[in-house]
């Protein structure tokens, strides 16, 4: 389960709405699968189709998070013209099932859908999302 305080649900929908139609991406830091904080990363790619970190962005923000006493508890990105749930290319890319897997589909852009998932190799596991104050 991840526990997501609806402010952030709020600020990742709010970041991928203001990248479309490109795809936005961004890390989750916090806890024990609560999120505290939220990091929206550029997506080098530039693209509608696909998203890639900037690696040195990326370990900016992860000497970040540790100077914040945070770890990182997933990552984000949205589906601009598809649904919330993982592509081929995103199971592929999973480097942990450790992480939580937040995709946002602006599919039908004024209801934005977030969900969750751990990736296990090729094992895609839907995972709930709690919303917090
Ligand atoms: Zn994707």
């Amino acid at each position: 389960m991840l526990r997501l305080p609806k402010v952030m649900a709020e600020e990742i929908i709010a970041h991928c709405q203001a990248r479309y139609p490109k795809e936005a991406c961004g890390l989750l830091a916090g806890a024990e699968g609560r999120v505290a904080q939220v990091y929206p990363m550029t997506n080098v790619e530039d693209s509608p189709i696909g998203y890639a970190m900037d690696p040195k962005e990326q370990l900016r923000v992860e000497k970040q998070m540790r100077a914040n006493g945070q770890r990182m508890v997933g990552i984000y990105h949205s589906h601009t013209a598809s649904e919330a749930s993982p592509s081929s290319v995103d199971v592929r890319l999973a480097i942990s099932p450790e992480f939580s897997y937040v995709l946002v589909s602006l599919q039908d852009r004024q209801q934005p859908v977030l969900k969750s998932y751990r990736i296990d190799g090729t094992t895609v596991i839907p995972e709930e999302v709690f919303q917090v104050q």
